[in-house]
């Protein structure tokens, strides 16, 4: 048994820009507007349910929160000076308010790499009992998704 919520109906949506460094369309500045989804497999407890919808929506809600209007860049990527954050991607140089930016421990902003950074964010924030399984996709505009998943 599964929960599902899907993040164009539930309303966890965000607008970003990302680049694909090295590829030919993509390694130019760009936006999209992606939408997060999760499905939470696991046994019913005593109160029959696997787990509340509203403490999983609270963990994708953050989530939602910290990407929605920035500029995804890959943290490990990037310099930080004065309040300003600099990327050197495919001989460009972009810099960046640090408030315009949310930093991401992924090594590109790939719709496969949002899918796992938001997956470990909401496997620390949702664990319990009932849940043996969390399965998390990211949507790269309108019916094109990355997912990935995890046993607990
Ligand atoms: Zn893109």
């Amino acid at each position: 048994m599964y929960l599902s919520i899907d993040g164009w109906k539930s309303n966890f949506t965000f607008s970003a820009c990302h680049m694909i460094p090295a590829h030919k369309k993509c390694g130019r500045l760009h936006g999209h507007t992606y939408a997060l989804h999760a499905r939470i497999y696991g046994k019913q407890d005593k109160t029959g349910m696997i787990v509340d919808f509203s403490v999983v929506k609270d963990a994708m809600r953050k989530i939602v929160d910290q990407l929605d209007h920035r500029v995804l860049l890959p943290k490990k990527r990037v310099e930080s000076e004065k309040n300003e954050i600099t990327i050197i991607e495919g001989g460009k140089r972009y810099v960046f308010p640090e408030t315009d930016v949310a930093l991401i421990d992924v090594p590109c902003l790939t719709a496969e790499n949002l899918a796992k950074y938001a997956l470990k964010k909401i496997c620390r924030e949702i664990k319990n009992e009932n849940i043996s399984e969390i399965e998390i996709g990211i949507s790269e505009g309108w019916g094109q998704d990355a997912w990935v998943s995890r046993k607990l």
